[in-house]
């Protein structure tokens, strides 16, 4: 599973890892934690074709345990060139793993803490293609567990409203 979306989006949204649907589709985030971007996605008028959704780690790890820092290692340098290809100007990460590689390959390991702390706040960073902005946000799956996340996520998507 590479990605989906426009080759000249402004944003891109990078998740863990394909889960069973997304395995057996080839697409991202088209199962249950799909349907909660879509519903965050359209909860601030941004239509999924003009974005780029993408996973840090590209096969199922089984059982859909976390994914593992050689998995990570392994997998970082095709997110690498899809961001050298796509140019964001802003990189939402969704979830912890792809905001602790994400923060640190642009050089914010200071600024680096736990999700809980983080989420929804808007970095400033330098990619070889140009200034750019970086945005924790919680996972689409943990609406799935503990419904009044939805409203925690809605509101920390709602920062994306001026970059579109
Ligand atoms: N969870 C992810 O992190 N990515 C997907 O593509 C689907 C579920």
């Amino acid at each position: 599973m590479i990605g989906e979306g426009s080759h000249h989006a402004r944003i891109m949204f990078i998740g863990e890892a394909p889960g069973k649907n997304e395995a057996e589709t080839g697409r991202p985030f088209c199962g249950a934690a799909g349907k909660v971007l879509d519903k965050l996605l359209e909860s601030i008028s941004l239509d999924r074709k003009e974005v780029y959704v993408t996973n840090i780690v590209k096969d199922r790890p089984t059982s859909n345990r976390d994914p593992l820092p050689e998995e990570i290692k392994l997998y970082a340098p095709f997110l690498d060139r899809q961001i050298d290809i796509i140019q964001p100007k802003v990189i939402a990460t969704l979830g912890r793993f792809s905001m602790d590689y994400i923060m640190r390959k642009f050089g914010l390991e200071k600024d680096l803490q736990s999700i809980s702390n983080i989420h929804g706040n808007v970095f400033e960073a330098e990619a070889n293609y140009g200034s750019i902005k970086i945005v924790p946000l919680y996972h689409p799956a943990v609406a799935l567990y503990n419904g009044g996340e939805m409203e925690t996520l809605k509101k920390d998507f709602a920062v994306l409203k001026e970059y579109k």
